[in-house]
């Protein structure tokens, strides 16, 4: 069974969709099998990879929501061999609203991405910038949850609020629920500023930090325009080589099992 694994942060521009889809391009590349699901509205997955979201149908929206779909009637393939995707558009804005009157709400996901299970090594979870019912959803649905964490001076405000949804969480719906680990994105090591913030990440989460830094750089920006994952777009940059570094270090982890609840 392939593991399910949340990036979750209510933050937004802190590098979710950039981790979801190079951390899956990174994975893909050493040969596993990977999915993609987009779990905000706004798409960015989609747009990343090439495709205008506003121009897909079926999406999640209808696997969350509708009798009988299936994932696999979902499912897109990307340019990266090994590499799927199940977008999503503005039409999932409407499926918060939907789920709230649901039966057993927060599973939603959870019952409807476990036919994929079997199919995928990992499957990576893009959460949307809010703690509402689908990132609630995504934490119920997922084995473990990954903190993308930008290296900025606001970068720890709200992180003990996203702590404190995974523990009611991992009490309430999900007691399997792991943290995979906390990745610190956007890093610039020439400035003080960025140094001090990695510094405080480190006492912050010590051994849940992840070793690898993701640094900034205008790749990044560069890369959704091309559709492709840095990966792809620029193999050789550094960004591309954090992002292999992180795959590395994050299937020691979770292979290793080193990974247990506090
Ligand atoms: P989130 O999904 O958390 O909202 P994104 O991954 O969409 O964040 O990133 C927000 C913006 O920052 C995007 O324009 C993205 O291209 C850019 N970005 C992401 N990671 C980096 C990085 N390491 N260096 C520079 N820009 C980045
Ligand atoms: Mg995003």
């Amino acid at each position: 069974m392939g593991r399910v694994v949340a990036l979750a942060n209510q933050k937004g521009g802190v590098g979710k969709t950039t981790t979801a889809v190079n951390l899956g391009a990174a994975l893909a590349e050493q040969g596993r099998r990977v999915l993609l699901v987009d779990m905000d509205p706004q798409g960015g997955l989609a747009v990343g990879l090439g495709y205008n979201p506003y121009e897909l149908e079926p999406t999640v929206y209808n696997l969350l929501l509708e009798e009988g779909m299936k994932p696999r009637d979902v499912i897109m393939a990307t340019s990266v061999a090994g590499m799927d995707l199940v977008p999503s558009n503005i039409d999932l804005s409407a499926a918060e609203l939907v789920l709230v009157s649901e039966v057993a709400r927060e599973q939603a996901l959870l019952r409807s991405l476990s036919p994929a299970r079997d199919e995928y090594d990992f499957i990576l979870l893009d959460c949307p910038p809010s703690l509402g019912l689908l990132t609630v959803n995504a934490l119920t649905a997922a084995d473990g949850v990954m903190v993308p964490v930008a290296c900025e001076f606001y970068a720890l405000r709200g992180l003990a609020l996203l702590t404190r949804t995974i523990t009611k969480v991992r009490e309430r719906l999900n007691p399997g629920l792991k943290v995979d680990g906390v990745l610190a994105t956007m890093f610039d090591g020439r400035t003080l500023h960025g140094r001090e913030v990695l510094e405080r990440l480190k006492e912050a989460f010590p051994g849940e930090l992840f070793e690898s830094v993701v640094p900034r750089t205008v790749r990044f920006q560069e890369a959704p325009v091309t559709g492709k994952p840095i990966l792809e777009y620029a193999p050789d940059s550094p960004g591309a080589e954090a992002y292999r570094q992180v795959a590395r270090e994050f299937l020691e982890r979770v292979d290793g099992g080193k990974f247990r609840n506090p």
